[in-house]
């Protein structure tokens, strides 16, 4: 499974055979004055009418419906840290691709010079109308939480920041099925998140709400306790009681969560540990402590990266092609935590399913099992699986818009 590429072949490939990996397409047929007519003036005016009078009608009208906005400032691209909006680009337009490719959703790349959360939020408010979903992408913490809870609030389409949610959607999906491997409950476990940060902090509230209750949380300075006053009010959220040390904390722990950088934690953090423990470390490129590090300590553990050269790969494009898939296609306001865990379940069942022919062609035998708890990228049946479970849940929890709503029939189109 492990790719590896050059310096000089990426390049290439962003500057060949056009520059950049995007272009626009268009839908409609125009090659006479009559169609000129209808496309532009004075046609055009007739569906503006119509939208000036029923807003909704922009859904009927335009491409709204099909279309995402993937917006950065540039604040936390990658392990690249704050490269500015410019330097972004790459990553956006990457997105882009795999929304296209994955789940056929359009998407613009949207890189705004901006660092001050208000005018970050009028910037994006302002051209929402575009737009059936926002992916805000790459926005360091804390000023990502701020800025996802406004917008969230203050637009009647999905806003979802990836880099939290993506990643607590699929570790969720990765929790379910180790615990259920342990043959243990999800109330039973002893979790330590180190790491608090955007993505930790989305993970621990996604755990929490799944049913975990004990979780502790660990940042540059150690265990996140009462007694500490230098707490952000996301990582507040997550004080625990005692004033605990690290290795207190990883005592008879089940499960680690590593989004934090490499090294962090160590085999002998390891050891501690219960004796069949998950242990995610998901820190990229490279993770805090290697698979063959963790298997030395605890040969049983199950065992998750964010890299595709090793099992159990958590990996974003699992998620976010299909949850936008699923919120444009039933055109909801909102992605709240029941969509989300609909996700989580879906992306888990799957990866109990036997590998189609042509995913064994490539990945060889992989069956559920501790090197096997989470679908591969490539697995073609996520769209259908995740889009219609979280088409399903945003019309059961009522924040979708369409009226009719058929999950057979929808699972059946999305097969196609
Ligand atoms: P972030 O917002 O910058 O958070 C990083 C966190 O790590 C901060 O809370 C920081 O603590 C903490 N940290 C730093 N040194 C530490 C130490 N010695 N012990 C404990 N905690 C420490 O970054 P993020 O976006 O959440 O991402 C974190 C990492 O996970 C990155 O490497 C990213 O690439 C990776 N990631 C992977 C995936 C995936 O595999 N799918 C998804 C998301 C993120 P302070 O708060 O004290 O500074
Ligand atoms: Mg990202």
């Amino acid at each position: 499974m492990s790719v590896k590429v050059t310096r000089e072949e990426a390049l290439d490939y962003h500057r060949s055979p056009n520059p950049g990996k995007v272009a626009i397409a268009t839908t409609t047929k125009l090659e006479t004055q009559r169609d000129l007519s209808l496309a532009y003036s004075p046609g055009v005016a007739h569906p503006c009418e119509e939208i000036k009078k029923e807003p909704e009608l922009a859904y009927e009208y335009t491409a709204k419906r099909n279309l995402v906005a993937v917006i950065s400032n540039g604040t936390a691209v990658l392990g690249l840290g704050d490269i500015g909006a410019l330097a972004s680009k790459p990553v956006m337009e990457g997105k882009a691709v795999l929304f296209k490719k994955f789940a056929a959703v359009d998407s613009f790349d949207i890189e705004i010079d901006e660092t001050d959360i208000d005018k970050f939020c009028q910037v994006v408010k302002a051209i929402a109308p575009t737009f059936g979903g926002i992916n805000l992408e790459d926005i360091k913490a804390p000023e990502c939480f701020e800025i996802e809870k406004r917008l969230i609030e203050e637009l009647n389409i999905p806003v979802m920041h990836d880099d939290q949610h993506g990643t607590a959607i699929i570790t969720t999906a990765a929790l379910m099925n180790a615990t259920e491997m342990m043959g243990k409950k999800v109330e039973e476990l002893k979790v330590v998140v180190v790491g608090a940060g955007a993505s930790a902090i989305a993970c621990s509230t996604m755990y929490k709400e799944l049913g975990v209750k004990n979780l502790i949380m660990c940042d540059s300075k150690g265990v996140i306790h009462k007694g500490r006053t230098d707490l952000n009010k996301y990582k507040k959220d997550f004080m625990i009681d005692e004033a605990l040390s690290m290795e207190e904390a990883f005592t008879n722990a089940d499960m680690v969560l590593g989004l934090s950088r490499p090294g962090t934690f160590t085999k002998e953090h390891i050891a501690l540990m219960s004796e069949e423990p998950i242990v995610f470390t998901l820190a990229n490129p490279t993770p805090e402590l290697f698979p063959e590090d963790v298997k030395a300590v605890k040969p049983k553990a199950i065992v998750g990266t964010g890299r595709s050269d090793f099992p159990n790969q958590v990996n974003n494009v699992l998620g976010f092609p299909f949850i936008f898939r699923g919120a444009l296609d039933v055109q909801t306001r909102k992605i709240n935590m029941t969509m989300k865990m609909a996700a989580a379940k879906a992306i888990a069942n799957l990866a109990k399913e036997p590998l189609t022919d042509e995913l064994k062609k490539e990945f060889g035998d992989l069956s559920f099992g501790r090197e096997y708890i989470i679908p591969i990228p490539f697995d073609k049946r996520l769209m259908v699986e995740v889009s219609s479970a979280v088409a399903n849940a945003a019309v059961e929890t009522k924040v979708a818009r369409v009226k009719e709503f058929d999950l057979q029939a929808y699972r059946e189109k999305l097969a196609l």
